[in-house]
């Protein structure tokens, strides 16, 4: 049985243009009034997850910068931005990247956008620096070895003392692969990459937020 379901926000609960479907915000609120537990994960920043939590009424801390960042009650940050924003001023520097208008915000990560055609290069110099890339297909990130949507999963496990096959997760794109675990449950809306298809329990036949209604509203199968 489902105890706690894990959702990605871009492309997952909003569609491409990143408009968060009304109907998903309304069945969040009907499984969550039947006892299941919603948390949201994304690679935004904190304020946009304060947000989100407080709107739409999520009952689970919620994660920003990939899992770096978790909102409960107070701001808790698991990573630190010394790295990151090292690596940030190096590529913007060189000329490799832009910067990104929510960076004023970020706690452990950085957002850019590469320019030239440099996208492969950022990555690679990124190793070195004992960095990780991901890409959420919205945005780009500079992020903390281990910083990702798995650690946010690990830590919702282990404060709820969940087994893995009591977490639902959601979510349609390459960052979100890291909570895709064996035992977990997995589902993704239509639209999601090929790749998260593959491994996932559950395709909906609609994309974005109606398609994790869909699956929200078939909770009680996984
Ligand atoms: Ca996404």
């Amino acid at each position: 049985m489902i105890k706690l379901a894990l959702l990605d926000v871009d492309g997952t609960l909003t569609d491409k243009t990143r408009l968060i479907s009304t109907k998903v915000v309304e069945t969040i609120r009907d499984v969550q009034k039947s006892g299941t537990l919603v948390s949201l994960v994304s690679g935004n920043v904190i304020p946009a997850m304060y947000a989100l939590k407080t709107f739409v009424g999520i009952n689970a801390p919620v994660f920003g910068e990939n899992g770096g960042v978790m909102l409960d009650a107070d701001v808790e940050v698991f990573f630190s931005m010394e790295k990151p924003k090292r690596f940030f001023d190096e590529i913007t520097g060189k000329g490799m990247a832009g910067n990104l208008m929510t960076n004023q915000w970020r706690l452990c990560s950085m957002g850019y956008f590469p320019k030239n055609g440099s996208e492969d290069e950022i990555i690679s110099l990124s190793g070195k620096h004992d960095l990780e890339i991901a890409n959420s297909g919205f945005s780009w990130h500079i992020l903390n070895r281990g910083q990702n949507k798995g650690y946010a999963l690990n830590y919702l496990r282990k404060r709820y003392s969940l087994d893995l096959d009591e977490i639902l997760v959601v979510g349609d794109s390459f960052n979100d692969i890291p909570m895709f675990l064996d035992k977990v449950k997995k589902a993704v809306p239509a639209n999601a990459e090929l790749q998260l298809k593959k491994k996932a329990d559950y395709v909906a036949s609609v994309p974005y937020g109606e398609g994790v209604t869909e699956i929200l509203q078939k909770i009680s199968r996984f």
